[in-house]
């Protein structure tokens, strides 16, 4: 059988990392099984849903690099694939439940309705619609009717029926449908809830697996009543588990951070983050920790898809995104660095020189192994450019008071200036030759210079500091140091 599975957005706000997780893992399942990946915009909460989402929300798969073989822009057989522009259909299966009295209108107004909620909560049961409107005559239909009242529309839920649902992560899972009550498939405006149009949008495009947050695993029963009483089968169910946060609470949308594209403007990398998300609920079989979308493809599969919850722990995607950006070649990069300098008001120009280029890419490779995002960039800007210099501590001030300090600082920028190019491994040399020269160790020529150039005794590679700073800055930052001692 061909697999065929869907991601079903509703457009109300950006991608979040639950939903990009359930993108990914029926991305990955279509993917190795060659079958087809469906993307489906279920806009029927008109107030809350807008074109600006469903954008941004695509934005946010592509920038993952989760493409979709059918559906919202790359068209099918099935479509339209926004729920809202198939509101007759809809409304054609709609007629076939009432036909056959499997749904109903109902009448009750909100009031009536709170009523009886309240009556319920009061005698300790569970509040539910009890079915007032279940056997309404002609007569009674058209009084409503008469008084201005617009029925919606509901499931009779059948009574007394065990609903099972096999879900290849939880087995089975058995719901009574007396708890349920009658539910309303249609809004008195005609807009089908999210239990309906699911249904019949599932079946029309011939959805064989439904793989989604477990947070839907309650809605799931009224769904599966309504593929019965329309005699189609129902697909097999995948529910994953939810994501926590380290605190053990479910991660919500109001956690702040879990949009996706918040990552891509903090300087994760889209590899990272698809290879954190799809840990987040899979375990490999093997130790394996880093995945490229082709081995996720390869590696995955619903029966390694974990009941217990899964946790998001920032530390980890760290961890993950900061192998990608040492794996990924330093002229790659400068493009996802360039942002982050120029909020620092670096390269205002809108292009930037092959020299620059140069520049950025050096300072990446002078960084990118102390660094977990690429925003984090920004912390390093000051080792490297301008001449910005503050005042070293004590402690580096009294390295700085060495008796060899003047000879050091002297023989270094002669040579300096006379080094063409001077690119790290030239740099590497001159340290080497002053060392060699004074006689003096390593240390008490590393060091100093490291200050005079920094104000601090640690920081990045020495001889790419003064490969990326040139000789202008290091002139400049070496007055200052001389100030700084009272030396000029
Ligand atoms: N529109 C639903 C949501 O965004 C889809 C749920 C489903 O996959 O059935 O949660």
């Amino acid at each position: 059988m061909a697999i065929k599975v869907r991601f079903a957005p509703s457009p109300t706000g950006p991608l979040h990392i639950g939903g990009a997780r359930s993108a990914l893992f029926n991305y990955l399942f279509a993917a190795g099984e060659e079958g087809t990946f469906i993307l489906r915009i279920e806009d029927t909460d008109l107030d809350r849903s807008s074109r600006e989402s469903e954008q941004e929300i695509m934005e946010a798969l592509r920038w993952l690099g989760i493409s979709w073989n059918e559906g919202i822009e790359a068209g099918g057989e099935n479509g339209p694939y926004r729920q809202t522009e198939r509101l007759n259909t809809y409304q054609e299966y709609t007629q076939k439940l009432m036909d056959n009295g499997k749904a109903y209108h109902c009448y009750c107004s909100e009031e009536e309705l709170e009523q009886e909620r309240q009556d319920l909560i009061q005698r300790g049961e569970t509040p539910r619609y009890l079915g007032r409107c279940r056997q309404l005559t002609a007569e009674q239909r058209k009084a409503f009717e008469d008084e201005g009242r617009k029925p919606v529309v509901r499931f009779r839920v059948p009574d007394n029926q065990q609903i099972i649902i096999h879900d290849s992560v939880r087995d089975k899972v058995v719901f009574e449908s007396d708890g349920i009550g009658d539910y309303i498939i249609v809004k008195s405006d005609g807009i089908p809830t999210y239990n309906y149009a699911v249904v019949i949008d599932d079946v029309l495009m011939g959805i064989t697996h439904v793989i989604r947050g477990e947070e839907h695993l309650s809605n799931t029963p009224r769904q599966v009543l309504i593929y019965e009483a329309l005699g189609m089968s129902v697909p097999g169910f995948a529910h994953i588990s939810l994501i926590l946060n380290t605190e053990g609470r479910k991660m919500s949308k109001r956690d702040g951070d879990t949009a996706v594209l918040d990552y891509a403007k903090k300087g994760y990398l889209p590899q990272a983050v698809v290879n954190f998300i799809a840990l987040l609920g899979w375990s490999p079989a093997g130790e394996q920790e880093f995945f490229s979308m082709d081995e996720l493809i390869k590696g995955f599969s619903l029966e390694r898809v974990s009941k217990s919850p899964a946790v998001f722990d920032l530390h980890k995607l760290n961890h993950i995104n900061s192998y990608y950006i040492k794996q990924t070649p330093d002229e790659e990069l400068v493009e996802l660095v360039l942002p982050f300098l120029k909020e620092k008001g670096m390269f205002p120009e809108e292009s930037i020189s092959e020299e620059e280029k140069t520049w950025i890419a050096g300072f990446i490779g002078a960084v990118k192994e102390k660094i977990n995002n690429l925003s984090e960039v920004k912390d390093y800007i000051g080792y490297f450019w301008g001449t910005d210099l503050e005042e070293p501590e004590q402690e580096a001030i009294t390295i700085l008071q060495a008796e060899t300090l003047p000879a050091v600082l002297e023989l270094f920028q002669s040579k300096i200036l006379t080094t063409v190019p001077l690119d790290a491994p030239a740099a590497k040399v001159i340290l080497k030759e002053i060392t060699k020269e004074l006689s003096l160790k390593g240390k008490d020529v590393f060091m100093p210079i490291r200050i005079a150039l920094t104000g601090q005794m640690h920081g990045p590679d020495l001889d790419k500091i003064i490969a990326l700073q040139g000789k202008d800055n290091i002139s400049g930052r070496l007055s200052k140091t001389y100030s700084f001692l009272g030396l000029e």
